[in-house]
């Protein structure tokens, strides 16, 4: 596959074309990412449109590490009630966490780098890489705008730690406005921690409010520097 030419076809669309035109690809293989963030629940919005007018259900998964806020399983529920479908829930290797607890404690990523990428490989890493076995394209809501980790990401790119699957980023250029607007205008679930002054939704423990002019992932990984704060999932090919 021609990724420049898909890219530079992509850029010319809507982005519920290019969502369109992506799940075309392998419906059945498609599967979004789902953190429960308005990125994330924008874009189920826009697959599950997708998905229905080629008469199936959209695929979306939620890497459950067991250390989520409560607010997000309401925000699931409230799609899994809207779209009229299944989350495939993948949670980490209850042996790896039992070993770590014994081991470290419940809270060893605040003592080092090392121990909270130890913590992000076992809940997070390995799960998603269960959560992509089978699919020939994910889907994620990343945008260029949220930190340096993330200012030149693709639509389309080759995900090679994942065995050379398609990775998608639909919203690569869009801003928050952009995101909330579209939210609304589409009465997509928007979940409550993100109006508490939480732009990037992930662990309880790892994720704080940010402060007006702070930087949107500032709240992650508070106490390290910014451009270490990426959890595994997202690795430059
Ligand atoms: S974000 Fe925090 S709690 Fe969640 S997997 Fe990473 S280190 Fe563990």
């Amino acid at each position: 596959m021609d990724l420049s030419a898909l890219n530079l076809e992509l850029a010319a669309l809507s982005t519920e074309e290019v969502v369109r035109k992506l799940y075309a690809l392998d419906p059945a293989g498609t599967v979004l990412a789902c953190s429960a963030s308005i990125e994330d629940t924008v874009l189920l919005h826009m697959l599950a449109e997708a998905a229905k007018s080629a008469g199936r259900k959209p695929r979306a998964f939620v890497l459950d590490t067991g250390r989520l806020p409560e607010e997000t399983y309401q925000v699931l529920e409230d799609c899994r009630q809207k779209y009229h479908f299944e989350f495939e829930m993948v949670f980490p290797e209850s042996q790896d966490v039992e070993k770590l607890l014994r081991a470290k404690g419940p809270f060893s990523f605040y003592e080092s780098i090392e121990n909270r990428k130890e913590c992000c490989h076992i809940r997070k890493v390995l799960p998603l890489k269960r959560a992509l076995s089978g699919a020939t394209l994910w889907i994620t809501g990343m945008r260029r705008e949220q930190s340096v980790t993330r200012a030149d990401v693709p639509f389309v790119e080759l995900d090679q730690a994942h065995g050379g699957i398609l990775k998608a980023n639909p919203l690569a250029l869009w801003t928050e406005k952009m995101v909330y607007d579209y939210a609304s205008a589409h009465n997509v679930p928007v979940h409550p921690l993100h109006r508490r002054g939480f732009p990037s939704i992930g662990c309880e423990p790892c994720t704080r409010a940010i402060q007006p002019g702070e930087d949107f992932r500032a709240g992650r990984w508070w106490w390290e520097n910014a451009d270490q704060k990426e959890c595994g999932l997202h690795v430059k090919s």
